[in-house]
Order: C-alpha cells, then structure tokens, then sequence
C-alpha cells in the first residue's frame, strides 16, 4: 500500500539530458528540486551511432548517474509508476505517493521492440541489429564488420522517433565501410523507409539524395514499413502505407529502428494527448491543462523531431516559464521547435541539419550546412559530446547560440 511521505516543490521525472538540464537550472535558482531516475547510469546515445559503425567504443557512451545528478538536487533512485495530476500528485516503484507544486516530465519514450513480431528475441543474432539500444550498437559493429556480403537491409520505422537521422547515418557507414572491407561488389544494400522521403525537411532531403543515396547505389523505398521479421529464414515481411501491399524480403543483414511511443505511465495518465504525448503547449512548454506541469524532450508531444539538441533550446524555455509560474506570472519565455541533426554520411563526413516548426533551415555556420564536410564530421565526433556533458546536462549556456549535441 502507498504512503504520502513526501512533499517536494519542484519534481522533475526523468534523469536524461532533458531531466538534468532542467533541474540543474531550477536548483541554480535555489529552489528544491526532487529528481526521479531509476538508472544508475545516464547514457550519451548520439555516440550509439558510432559505435555502431566501430567509430567510438560503445561503453564511452555511459558515465555514472551519480556523477551526474547537479548539486542541490534530490536523487530519488526509483521509477514513476502513475500521475494524477489533478491531485499534484505521483506514485513511484518503492510504493511512495509524493505531492509537488511543480511537476517537469522528462520520461523520454519507449521502444516499442515487441510490436515487430519476431524482432526481440532475435536481436543481436543470424544478421538482425539494432543501435537503438546500447548493447546492440556494439552488435550491430560486429554484424557490419563481419559481413561477408548479401543484401544489407536498413529501415526507418512511421514517426515520430528519437533522432530521426541515426537510422541513415548507420546506412552510410555500412555502406562505405563495405566498400573499405571489399564486399560491396557483392552487396545489395537497400532502405525501406516508412516516410515518403528520406528527411522532413527538403533542402537537406534534396542534399542527401544527391550526395549519398543515388552516387552510392543506395535503392530506397519510400512509405514501406517494417511488420515481422521470420528470422529462421532471413526474410522481412514490410508493407505499404499507401498501397496496403506486403512484400517478403531476403535479407543477410537487417538493421532495424524499432518503433517508439510515449511512455505507457504517461499514456495511462491525464497528462497525455490524443497520441500519448505530454500535452504540453508547443511555444511555452507548459501542459495544456495542468498550469503547474512542465514537459522537456521526447516525451513531450511537439511537433518537431526529438533530439538532444533540441532540448538545448527547450531547457532556458521551459526553466524561464516555470521560474515566472512560481513567481505567480504568466509565461512569456517561447520555444520555436529547433531542433538540429548531424547526419554523419560517412567516415569523415557529415552535413548538420537544423530547423525549426516550420521545417525551414536555421543553420548556424556561415556555409552551407547541407554539404558533406570533415568539419562537421569532426564537430559530430569530438566537439558535440563535450558541451553535452559539459554544457547541456549541467544546465549552462551553449557557447554558441544554435547548434545540435
Ligand atoms: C541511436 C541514437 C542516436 C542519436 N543521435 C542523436 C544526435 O546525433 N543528436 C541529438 O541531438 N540527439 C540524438 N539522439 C536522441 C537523443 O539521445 C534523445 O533525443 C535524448 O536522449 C532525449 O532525452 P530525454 O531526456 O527526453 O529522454 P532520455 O534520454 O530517454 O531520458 C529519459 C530518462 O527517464 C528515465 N525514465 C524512464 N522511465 C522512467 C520512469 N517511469 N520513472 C523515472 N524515470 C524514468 C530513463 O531512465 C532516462 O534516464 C539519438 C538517439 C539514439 C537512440
């Protein structure tokens, strides 16, 4: 049975980027905060991607939660199991109910492996990975690097999911490191991705078909979703959005980005929206509903693509909004939907994509960012890590004003 046993004035659920961002800046304000995060370790995902292609070793992309957790602030090392809102009020795993005068959700979202029928109990086994995962980005490594030839299957599940643009950068490195391994004269490599076009936003789309996809004999299939996998006998079944046609796939190697949703706590909540989402408003961060509820990255139902780097933007948002709710003001602090990709397109190569809500460009560097560059590449690879863990999850200011993690 539960018990009230605590009170806290600010509870922020979720110990990610988004989580320790925002408790590090409330904190800094002198206000107490409660952190919920079951994890004893926080995970750098973007480097998954690289590890996946023998870039990075996957076990850099893990540092201690405890290190981690911004002085000032309360750990409470458990899981959200329920909200109700309308009482300010939560449950965790240790059978705790707390109360709160503000609430910040920052539960991420969940992959959803078990909805690819034959998916999870074959994963990192017979040709089928995943980087979506941290111990599958180190398999999906040894499935590249030991790839002897075939038809190379890479796919992209329907949105929304976390970094959109991992599901490609994995493709090209495949891709170039068959050529580097001298098995690319006898491999097909194939995308079937469930959008009609390879990214939202055209101008980048354009570059990327341009530069990788057609001169590397690349053969996209555009609105073709993964549904089963018959692992016994390497075949994929993926069907058509548009038309409803299934069609079987032999594969040798099947990279497969899972599909994701909300958090089942959330969906199961008054928080969410008609998707499962925070319903939270797009400008202000603030829940639609709940005045004192507050949501931050993949969890919150914006529409604009969930990375790291747009946290970077939502964070000062979100802490400027709920700094005036306690102070009794309205919000004025508005967020425009930034939200930033490095495609890395190769091994030394990368084009940096950043847009907002609009899905218009809003580049940072003074060139353009939709050509393949090593300078990219090198920001991706050394740059970006250290202001995440120096500059994002610590809740200081960028030293520049828009640019990815
Ligand atoms: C392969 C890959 C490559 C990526 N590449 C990039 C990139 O290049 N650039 C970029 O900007 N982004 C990238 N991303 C996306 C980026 O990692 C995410 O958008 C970001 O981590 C989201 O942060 P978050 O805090 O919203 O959620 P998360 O990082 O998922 O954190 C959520 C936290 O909530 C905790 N939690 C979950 N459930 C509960 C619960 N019930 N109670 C309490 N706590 C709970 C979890 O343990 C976790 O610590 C990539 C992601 C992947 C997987």
């Amino acid at each position: 049975m539960s018990t009230t046993t605590q009170h806290h004035r600010i509870v922020v659920a979720g110990g990610g980027p988004g989580g320790l961002s925002i408790a590090a800046r409330l904190a800094a304000h002198g206000l107490e905060v409660a952190l919920i995060e079951p994890s004893s370790r926080h995970v750098y995902q973007p480097f998954w991607t690289l590890a996946g292609a023998g870039i990075v070793d996957h076990e850099l992309s893990i540092r201690p939660m405890a290190d981690m957790i911004p002085g000032g602030v309360k750990w409470l090392k458990t899981s959200v199991t329920g909200v109700q809102p309308e009482l300010n009020q939560l449950q965790t795993e240790d059978g705790q109910t707390l109360s709160y005068d503000f609430l910040v959700v920052a539960l991420g979202l969940q992959i959803d492996w078990h909805k690819i029928p034959g998916l999870p109990e074959r994963l990192g086994q017979q040709g089928v990975c995943s980087i979506y995962d941290f111990s599958g980005s180190e398999q999906t490594w040894e499935l590249i690097r030991n790839f002897k030839g075939g038809h190379a299957v890479f796919t992209f599940p329907p949105p929304p999911i976390k970094c959109a643009g991992a599901p490609q950068k994995i493709l090209y490195l495949a891709e170039e490191y068959f050529r580097k391994a001298d098995v690319r004269d006898t491999t097909q490599v194939s995308y079937f991705c469930a959008t009609p076009t390879i990214f939202s936003v055209k101008k980048y789309a354009d570059a990327l078909m341009r530069q990788c996809v057609e001169p590397r004999g690349i053969e996209a299939h555009f609105n073709w979703r993964l549904k089963s996998i018959d692992a016994d006998n390497c075949q994929a079944l993926f069907e058509n959005s548009e038309s409803g046609e299934e069609k079987r796939v032999d594969y040798d190697l099947l990279h497969v980005v899972p599909p994701m949703s909300a958090p089942d706590v959330i969906k199961n909540s008054e928080l969410s929206n008609a998707e499962g989402w925070v319903d939270v408003d797009k400008a202000t961060l603030r829940h639609k509903r709940f005045d004192n509820v507050f949501a931050i990255g993949d969890c919150a139902g914006l529409p604009t693509s969930k990375t790291a780097a747009a946290i970077r933007a939502q964070s000062p948002v979100l802490a400027a909004n709920l700094l005036a709710a306690v102070s009794g003001q309205a919000p004025t602090a508005t967020y425009d939907g930034y939200t930033a990709c490095p495609l890395v397109t190769g091994y030394g190569k990368a084009i940096l994509a950043e847009f907002d809500y609009e899905l218009q460009p809003q580049e940072t560097f003074p060139f353009d960012q939709s050509k393949e560059s090593l300078l990219l590449y090198l920001l991706k690879r050394f740059v970006l890590p250290q202001l995440y863990w120096r500059a994002l999850i610590k809740g200081r200011r960028w030293p520049w004003s828009k640019v990815g993690t």
